[in-house]
C-alpha cells in the first residue's frame, strides 16, 4: 500500500506548494483559526505547520496517513455536497510516503498530546506521547527524498518558494478570518491577523497584493438571483503586461476557469488595449448544489449548472463598474 501511495503521490504532491495546499486545506477543514506556516530552503528541506483546529484522535493519527482515510465522506450524498476542501482521503498518505514526516496532535476536549512518525515507505506504527496544544502540527522534511525521480524535477529554491507563497496567498485571500503567518528559513514573510471588517481586509490584500492595487481599484458587492459577487476590480488603467493579479474565487475555493475568464475580458473589452491584463480579486458566492468544483484534485476548475446565468452576471456587473470610470 505505501508503493500505491508513491504513485498516488505523483498526482496529489508535484512540488512544495502542493504540500503546502494540502496541509492547509485540512487545517482549515479542521476549524483552524491560526496557522503557522515554516519553510526552509522552499519547502523542500522542511515544511511545517501548526494549527489550531479540532485536532486529531490519538487512536485516529496513524489511520490519517492511511490512504483513502477521510473522515470527511460517510455517505454518498455528502460525495454530491461537498463542503470541504479536501475529501479524498489521499494527501497525507501520498505526502508521507515521499518525505520524513511527523505528525502531532492534540484533540478537542483531549488532555493529551500524541505523535506518529512515518519515514518514506516505512511506516513507524507506534504512537507516542507529545507535548502540543490543542491542534496539529504536520513536519514534512526531505520532499522526494526516496524518489530521485522526482526530486529532478525541483527548481531553485526561489521558484519552489514562490510558488508556495503563491499557495498561502490564495488561501489567506479566500480566508479573511483565518490569521495566517509565514516565515521562511527563520525570516518572517508575513503575519496575517484575522480580519473581520473592510478596513483591515483592505489591509490584508495591500500586504499580499501591493498598496498600488488597493489604491488604483474599485469595490463591488453585487446580487441577483441567487449570485452574489463582490471584491476589489482593477481600474483599467492598472492593467499589467501580465496576467498575474487575477484571483477569482467561487464559494472560497480559488478558481481558473474559461468562462469565468472570459467574461471578466468581455467586461473590459472596450478600455483594455495592446494586449494589457485586467486585475481583480472577486468573489462568487452562489448556492454549492449549481456548481461542481471538484472536477480534478489539482486544477481549479468548475462546472456551473447554468454557465450562462453565471457569465451573463458576472459580465454585466464588471462592465457596469467599468463603464462608470471609463476615461
Ligand atoms: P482528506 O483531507 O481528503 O480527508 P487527507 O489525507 O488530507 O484526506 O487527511 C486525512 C484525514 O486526516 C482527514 O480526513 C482528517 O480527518 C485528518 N486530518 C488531516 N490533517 C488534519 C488537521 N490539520 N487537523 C485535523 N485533522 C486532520
Ligand atoms: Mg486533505
Amino acid at each position: 500500500p505505501r508503493l500505491a501511495n508513491q504513485i498516488a503521490a505523483g498526482e496529489v504532491v508535484e512540488r512544495p506548494a502542493s504540500v503546502v495546499k494540502e496541509l492547509l486545506e485540512n487545517s482549515l477543514d479542521a476549524g483552524a483559526s491560526q496557522l503557522d506556516i515554516d519553510v526552509e530552503q522552499g519547502g523542500v528541506r522542511r515544511i511545517k505547520i501548526r494549527d489550531n483546529g479540532t485536532g486529531i484522535m490519538k487512536d485516529d493519527l496513524s489511520l490519517a496517513l492511511s490512504r483513502h482515510a477521510t473522515s470527511k465522506i460517510i455517505t454518498l450524498d455528502d460525495l454530491e455536497a461537498v463542503r470541504t476542501l479536501g475529501f479524498r482521503g489521499e494527501a497525507l498518505a501520498s505526502i508521507s510516503s515521499v518525505s520524513r514526516m511527523h505528525l502531532t496532535s492534540q484533540a478537542e476536549g483531549e488532555s493529551e498530546a500524541w505523535r506518529v512518525e512515518a519515514e518514506g515507505k516505512d511506516m513507524a506504527t507506534a504512537v507516542r506521547p507529545a507535548s502540543h496544544p490543542q491542534g496539529t502540527t504536520i513536519d514534512v522534511r526531505d520532499l522526494f527524498f526516496n524518489t530521485p525521480a522526482r526530486r529532478k524535477f525541483l527548481r531553485t529554491e526561489k521558484t519552489e518558494f514562490t510558488h508556495l507563497e503563491e499557495v498561502v496567498k490564495r488561501l489567506a485571500l479566500s480566508r479573511y478570518e483565518t490569521g495566517f503567518r509565514l516565515s521562511h528559513n527563520g525570516k518572517q514573510v508575513y503575519d496575517l491577523r484575522p480580519v473581520t471588517d473592510q478596513l483591515h481586509a483592505e489591509h490584508r490584500l495591500a500586504t499580499l497584493l501591493g498598496k498600488k492595487f488597493i489604491e488604483n481599484s474599485l469595490t463591488l458587492d453585487v446580487e441577483a438571483a441567487g449570485l452574489r459577487l463582490w471584491g476589489w476590480i482593477g481600474l483599467p488603467t492598472f492593467s499589467r503586461s501580465q496576467a498575474d493579479l487575477q484571483y477569482f474565487f467561487v464559494n472560497g475555493r480559488v478558481v481558473k476557469d474559461k468562462l469565468v475568464a472570459h467574461a471578466v475580458r468581455q467586461a473590459y473589452r472596450d478600455v483594455l488595449y495592446n494586449g494589457r491584463h485586467p486585475t481583480f480579486v472577486l468573489y462568487l458566492e452562489l448556492d454549492p448544489a449549481t456548481v461542481d468544483v471538484n472536477v480534478h484534485p489539482t486544477k481549479h476548475e468548475v462546472r456551473f449548472r447554468d454557465g450562462r446565468l453565471v457569465h451573463d452576471f458576472l459580465f454585466s456587473r464588471i462592465h457596469k463598474v467599468i463603464a462608470d470610470v471609463r476615461p
